[in-house]
């Protein structure tokens, strides 16, 4: 291949892949958040919309733990998220924070996509309302840029680096 082709440093290009990864990873991140406030959405709208014994079941506290447990995570996730995106604008090191904000948006999005899904029982499972389509999306937040595994095993090298 000609010098002329080579990109970055010569010898570098793992830790360029790398670095590549870290700000891929605030994008999955993000399109997880994405995808549980969509999913969560859904379920608030649905819980108010259907009546079960006379009432919407949003009066239900088995359906009300759902909806706290989905406003919570994604809460918590969108903050990582925002987090791991000011770190690598202000030039500093994202990396530990960037896998925590995939790890954490993919598992929050994963919890909530299935809850949903809870919320609207039989029609959840069809594909006449968005929550399937959501679930099935979702998987793909867990694997792509790093599994949630190897998402661990940045966080914990960098914390046992770290002290
Ligand atoms: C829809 C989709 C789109 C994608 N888009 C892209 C893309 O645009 N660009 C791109 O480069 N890649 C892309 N990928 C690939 C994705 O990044 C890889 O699939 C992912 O990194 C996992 O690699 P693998 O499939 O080889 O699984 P493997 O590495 O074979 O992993 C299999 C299992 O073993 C576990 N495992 C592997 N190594 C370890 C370890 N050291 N410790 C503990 N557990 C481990 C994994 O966590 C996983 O559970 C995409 C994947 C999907 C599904």
């Amino acid at each position: 291949m000609p010098l002329g082709n080579l990109l970055g440093a010569e010898g570098a290009g793992f830790v360029q892949t790398m670095q590549t990864l870290d700000s891929g990873r605030i994008s999955i991140g993000a399109l997880g958040v994405g995808l549980a406030q969509g999913a969560y959405e859904e379920m608030v709208k649905y819980a108010k919309e259907r009546t079960a014994f006379g009432e919407p079941i949003a009066n239900k506290q088995a359906i009300q733990w759902m909806i706290a447990d989905a406003a919570l995570g994604i809460e918590s996730a969108r903050t990582l998220v925002y987090k791991a995106a000011w770190m690598k604008d202000a030039g500093r090191d994202y990396t530990k924070m960037a896998a925590m904000a995939k790890l954490q948006a993919s598992e929050v999005a994963e919890k909530v996509c299935h809850d949903a899904i809870q919320v609207h029982g039989s029609y959840g499972y069809s594909r006449e309302y968005p929550v399937e389509r959501m679930y099935r999306d979702q998987r793909l937040m867990s694997i792509g840029e790093g599994t949630s595994q190897i998402q661990r095993l940045v966080i914990a090298r960098k914390a046992l680096a770290e002290l």
